[in-house]
């Protein structure tokens, strides 16, 4: 017995534990967590994704040297509900020379020079004319934007303003040597079986070119998520999602709705890396156990956050939450997209992402996972007043720390609401005591024969 008053305990039935903050937080170090993903941002980097074509497929056979994703291709045409998926894109080459044959916009010093999406071109213009198809942000003169033409047969370069202003009026060379044909569009997934068929969905963009918080965070985030739920036991069953924004989700919506079912909570992680502060928006139900295990965990988390109420605008939560899919999935972010200057720009680049921030972003997101997989429904076996915890060495020993008190403290709440009613986190959020304090008491009450568990992991083929 340790002198804390925390009792080391396991389940003495099957000697298995399922994700839990107290084990995971032994040895986690949040900041060495952020630098692996920011070398898997920075490999990423450079790529020129979309929503379809080489880029994306690249990124994801990269992805698969760190966990065994599957390739999916789904061929153009294909109807997805309402959507069609479009034509392939692919782009090898693209640039704007002017009279002395010098490139004043090249795609290969960035791939957002170039309007992702953009028909091949071959022409010889007139400023007046090229201007036409220039995009800058007067308000940032030093930043390129991004911008797309997904489902519109356009063409059009991106560059600082302040390239713009030094161009002369002359004629130009304008090449965009792309392809916009038949072909596929291509996402990853990783089904990782748990205890039950039950799944949690984690999904993410992998559609945006060389941009780092918008896309290869959320990225970077499900792979170090998938690498630690490899090696924990499970009770749900984990799906994750690596798709192009939009019609990715539409697409594997429309192709899966004999798994949506299945599917009991979902995050969404995009946008995890900036120095903002962590931001969840809930699912269009709002009371999933998602949404309060997210808002508990941020609550007890010490850091500045904010809960969000569920829109029908955002990421790819607007497709998982649109009325006749309706699931319990919610969004992981930091500052939300398009209130912050940076977004959808050159900017957003490898200076704009933080190791630490990335790190804790990791850190909630397991410990949100935490809850979920030991959330459950007990009942008190000794319910006519209270049970002897001395005698059965669960009270303290010698004299409390300050810590002592907090289990105790949990071991009676729990004690007194585990009436087959409320769940460990129904008890958390009414006793106030974070959710693993909660359930470590629950786990020592079990290993006592105080407390009968109500709920059940029936191992179930899945898929
Ligand atoms: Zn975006």
């Amino acid at each position: 017995m340790s002198g804390t008053g925390i009792i080391p305990t396991s389940f003495p039935e099957n000697g298995r534990k399922y994700l839990n903050a107290q084990d995971f937080q032994n040895g986690f170090d949040p900041v060495a967590e952020g630098h692996e993903m920011i070398r898997l941002i920075t490999e990423l980097y450079p790529i020129c994704r979309s929503i379809t074509g080489d880029g994306l497929r690249e990124t994801l056979r990269r992805l698969q040297r760190h966990i065994p994703l599957e390739l999916r291709e789904v061929p153009t045409g294909t109807q997805v509900f309402d959507w069609t998926v479009p034509k392939e894109w692919n782009i090898r080459d693209a640039y704007v020379k002017n009279a002395k044959n010098e490139r004043v916009i090249d795609f290969q010093k960035s791939n957002l020079h170039v309007v992702n999406y953009s028909v091949p071109v071959q022409r010889r213009m007139a400023l007046a004319e090229l201007k036409e198809h220039l995009f800058t942000l007067p308000a940032h003169p030093d930043w390129i934007p991004y911008r797309t033409s997904y489902y519109k047969e356009s063409w059009g370069f991106c560059l600082p303003q302040k390239q713009l202003a030094g161009l002369q009026d002359e004629e130009y060379e304008v090449c965009i040597d792309s392809t916009l044909e038949n072909g596929h569009l291509t996402y990853g997934e990783y089904f990782l079986q748990g205890e039950t068929r039950e799944e949690v969905l984690i999904s993410c963009h992998a559609c945006h070119p060389s941009l780092c918080n918008d896309n290869l965070s959320g990225i970077a985030l499900a792979i170090s998520l998938a690498l630690r739920l490899q090696s924990v036991s499970r009770r749900y069953s984990y799906r994750f999602l690596f798709i192009p924004g939009t019609i990715g989700a539409i697409t594997w919506l429309a192709k899966n709705e004999d798994k949506i079912a299945n599917i009991k909570q979902g995050l969404v992680l995009t946008g995890v890396g900036d120095a903002g502060a962590l931001h969840y928006k809930k699912s269009r139900k709002g009371t999933a156990d998602i949404d309060r295990a997210a808002a508990h965990v941020l609550k007890h988390s010490g850091q500045s956050h904010e809960i969000l109420e569920f829109s029908p605008y955002g990421y790819d939560e607007r497709q998982y939450c649109s009325p006749g899919i309706n699931l319990s999935v919610g969004r992981l972010s930091r500052t939300p997209h398009g209130t912050f200057p940076e977004y959808h720009t050159s900017a957003d680049n490898l200076e704009f992402v933080h190791a630490d921030k990335l790190g804790e972003a990791l850190a909630v997101t397991l410990e949100i996972l935490a809850v979920l997989e030991n959330n459950g429904t007990f009942v008190n076996l000794n319910s006519k007043c209270e049970p002897q915890l001395g005698r059965r060495g669960l009270y303290r020993m010698v004299g409390g720390t300050a810590d002592a008190g907090i289990s105790e403290m949990a071991m009676l709440w729990v004690l007194n609401l585990s009436d087959g009613k409320n769940s460990l986190l129904d008890i958390a959020e009414r006793s106030g005591l974070r959710f693993e304090a909660i359930r470590q008491a629950a786990e020592a009450l079990e290993e006592h024969k105080l407390l009968r568990r109500e709920w059940k992991s029936v191992p179930q083929a899945a898929r």
